[in-house]
This record gives C-alpha cells, structure tokens and sequence, in this order.
C-alpha cells in the first residue's frame, strides 16, 4: 500500500499515512487516538470499536499547497513629538 489519507473517527482530523501494514499503530495528533490496523479495518483501542479502512479514506483532489511565509520585517515609525 502507498500513501493513504484517512480521518481521525473520532474528531475528522486528516492524517497522513506514508505506510499502513497489519499491527501499525496509528495516532491522531489532535485527539490522541490510537488506532491499529487490523486486515481491512481500524481498530480503536479506547472503544474497541473497528472502522472500515475504506470507510475513512479521505479522499481530496491533488492540491499544492504553497505555504510560503514571507515575513519581511517590519519597522513600525513611531512619532513622538516632544
Ligand atoms: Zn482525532
């Protein structure tokens, strides 16, 4: 499997996946669950609930996201009269 995106089930957090094999671990970084892959499902070890992998797969278009920060610095002038 190549790289997969899914939803957090419990909160929608987009989590970025470079690998999925039986027994990985997976945790959201937003709510701090932990999901484990089991065959074709996600099990969550809070609930002990299984979720479809299929189910989650985030699907998005392919977008290109340029973050590019420019911080210029800035001079603030300020004029105190005397
Ligand atoms: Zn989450």
């Amino acid at each position: 499997m190549v790289v997969k995106v899914i939803r957090c089930p419990s909160c929608g957090e987009i989590l970025e996946l470079t690998d999925m094999y039986e027994g990985m671990e997976i945790h959201c970084d937003l709510c701090g669950l932990v999901m484990i892959v089991r065959g074709d499902e996600l099990l969550v070890l809070d609930t002990n609930e299984a979720y479809p992998i299929e189910s989650l797969v985030y699907e998005e278009e392919k977008e290109e996201f340029e973050e590019e920060f420019d911080e210029e610095e800035e001079y603030y002038d300020y004029d105190y009269e005397d």
